[in-house]
C-alpha cells in the first residue's frame, strides 16, 4: 500500500541552473560568494554569466576558469592584455576598464552579487538593476549615496533587492514574520570594532594595520577600518533608512561585542525578533542566493551551551562621532548621504596612506558636511556623482589643512 504523501515533504524537483554575475568577485564578498556557489552545487546550480575584478588578475582568471564564466572584466584598463593572455584558449571573453565592468553588470543574469567596494560599485549595480536582475546587495554605498534613486531603478527594472550586509540581511529575515505596518524600531547591532574600549588618546595613535584587524569578521581592508571607526555602522544606518523605508528615529544602534545577534526588529506589541548565528558572511550570501528557499551551508553552528554571555550597550558617540554624523545625514536627507560617503572614502584613503590620523577621518567628514545647508534629494545619478566628487574635493582641502597644521 502506498503511504500518503506528507504535506511538508520536500519535493525533489531539479532546479534549472540560475544565471549569476558577481561584481567584485576577487574581494572578500566575491570569494565568499563563490565558496557558497561551490557548496550549492557549483556549475550544476549556477551558470556564471560574468565576474569582475580590479587588480588581482590572476585570481580573477582562475575563478573564471573554475566556474566557466562567460565574460570577465577588470576595472583596470592597463591589464587588458594580461587578462586576455591568462584566458587564452579557454573561450572566455574578457574586457577591461569601467565600460567592461558595466557590460559585465548588464549581462543576462537572474541574480547579480553587488560586491564592489565603495562608490565604484554604484554605476555597475545600477546597470544590473536597470536590466531587471535580482540584486544581492553587499555594496552599501549604493543606498547610502543614491538612496531613493537606487530603489527607483530597481523597481523600474523589476528585480528584487536582497540585502547581504549581515545586519540588513538579519532584518530582512526578521521582517519575513509580517506585521510590517506595526514595525516600531530597527536595532542594528555593532561589534564596536577593535577600539571599542580604547580611550581617545589611544585611538589618536592607532595605525591602519591595527584598525584593519577586526575582532569577529574577516572582511576587506576598507570595511574593516570603517568598522573600527564605526563609519561602517554610520553607512549601515543610512542603508537601513532607504532599504526599510523607516524614519531616522526608528533606527537604533546597539554595541554587541560578540557579533552573534546580527540585528533585531521591534514591533508595537513589544515583541523583538532577532536573527542569530556565528559571524560568517556565507549565511547572508547563501540566504540571498537561495531566496526564498534556504541554502545548506557548512557554516559553524551556534552552540548556545558554549556561549558564556551576550553583552549589549549603548554606543559612545564622543569616541565614535560617525554615528552622530549619520543621524545628521539622515535628518537632512538630500545629497547628505553622498556627501558623507564621498568625504569618508577620501578621508579613509588618506588614513590608509598615513596622511592623517584615525580620529581625523571623522574630523574631515564633519568639516565637509558643515559646508552644506539643506539640500534637495538628487534627481539623477549624475547629481549623486557630482555631490560625491564635490565632497571629495572639500575633503581633500581639509586633509591638506590638517597635514600642514601637523
Ligand atoms: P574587498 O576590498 O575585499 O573587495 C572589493 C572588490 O571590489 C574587489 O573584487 C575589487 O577588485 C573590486 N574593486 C575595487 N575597486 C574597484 C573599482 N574602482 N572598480 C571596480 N571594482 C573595484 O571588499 P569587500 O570587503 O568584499 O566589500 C565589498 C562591499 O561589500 C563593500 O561595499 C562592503 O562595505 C560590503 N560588505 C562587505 C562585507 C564583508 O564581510 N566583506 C560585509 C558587509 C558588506
Ligand atoms: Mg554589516
Amino acid at each position: 500500500m502506498n503511504s500518503p504523501a506528507l504535506v511538508d515533504q520536500p519535493t525533489a524537483r531539479p532546479r534549472e541552473p540560475r544565471r549569476l554575475a558577481i561584481l567584485g568577485s576577487t574581494g572578500s564578498i566575491g570569494c565568499s560568494t563563490l565558496d557558497v556557489v561551490r557548496h550549492l552545487g557549483g556549475r550544476d546550480a549556477f551558470e556564471v554569466a560574468a565576474l569582475t575584478g580590479h587588480t588581482n588578475i590572476r585570481l580573477l582568471a582562475s575563478q573564471a576558469i573554475e566556474f566557466g564564466a562567460e565574460f570577465v572584466a577588470t576595472a583596470d584598463d592597463s591589464q587588458a592584455a594580461q587578462l586576455k593572455a591568462l584566458l587564452a584558449g579557454t573561450g572566455i571573453e574578457s574586457g577591461a576598464g569601467h565600460g567592461a565592468v558595466i557590460e559585465a553588470a548588464g549581462r543576462d543574469a537572474d541574480i547579480v552579487m553587488a560586491g564592489i567596494v565603495g562608490i565604484a560599485g554604484l554605476a555597475p549595480t545600477l546597470a544590473a538593476a536597470a536590466r531587471g536582475s535580482d540584486i544581492a546587495l553587499a555594496n552599501k554605498e549604493c543606498l547610502v549615496s543614491a538612496g531613493a534613486l537606487f530603489r527607483k531603478e530597481i523597481a523600474r527594472g523589476g528585480g528584487r533587492l536582497l540585502p547581504v550586509d549581515s545586519e540588513h540581511n538579519a532584518i530582512h529575515q526578521c521582517l519575513a514574520s509580517g506585521g510590517r505596518e506595526r514595525l516600531e524600531r530597527i536595532i542594528l547591532t555593532a561589534s564596536g570594532g577593535p577600539f571599542r574600549n580604547y580611550s581617545l588618546t589611544q585611538m589618536s595613535q592607532v595605525t591602519p594595520a591595527t584598525a584593519a584587524d577586526h575582532p569577529n569578521w574577516s572582511m576587506g581592508l576598507k570595511i574593516s577600518i570603517d568598522s573600527a571607526s564605526m563609519f561602517n555602522k554610520a553607512l549601515e544606518m543610512i542603508e537601513a533608512l532607504y532599504l526599510f523605508e523607516t524614519s531616522p528615529d526608528q533606527i537604533e544602534v546597539l554595541v554587541h561585542p560578540q557579533s552573534i545577534v546580527h540585528s533585531m526588529v521591534g514591533y508595537s506589541d513589544g515583541s523583538i525578533l532577532a536573527q542569530l548565528g556565528t559571524p560568517d558572511m556565507r549565511t547572508a550570501i547563501g540566504y540571498a542566493l537561495a531566496y526564498p528557499e534556504r541554502a545548506e551551508l557548512p557554516v559553524e553552528r551556534l552552540d548556545f551551551t558554549r556561549l558564556s554571555r551576550l553583552d549589549f550597550h549603548a554606543p559612545d558617540e564622543t569616541r565614535f562621532p560617525a554615528l552622530r554624523l549619520a543621524r545628521q545625514a539622515m535628518r537632512q536627507g538630500g545629497t547628505f548621504g553622498a556627501v558623507l560617503n564621498g568625504a569618508k572614502e577620501k578621508a579613509l584613503e588618506a588614513f590608509i596612506a598615513g596622511e592623517i590620523g584615525f580620529l581625523q577621518m571623522a574630523e574631515v567628514v564633519e568639516a565637509v558636511m558643515s559646508r552644506y545647508g539643506s539640500s534637495n534629494a538628487p534627481d539623477s545619478i549624475d547629481a549623486v556623482f557630482a555631490a560625491d566628487a564635490e565632497a571629495r574635493t572639500h575633503a581633500g582641502e581639509k586633509i591638506a589643512a590638517l597635514r600642514s597644521a601637523a
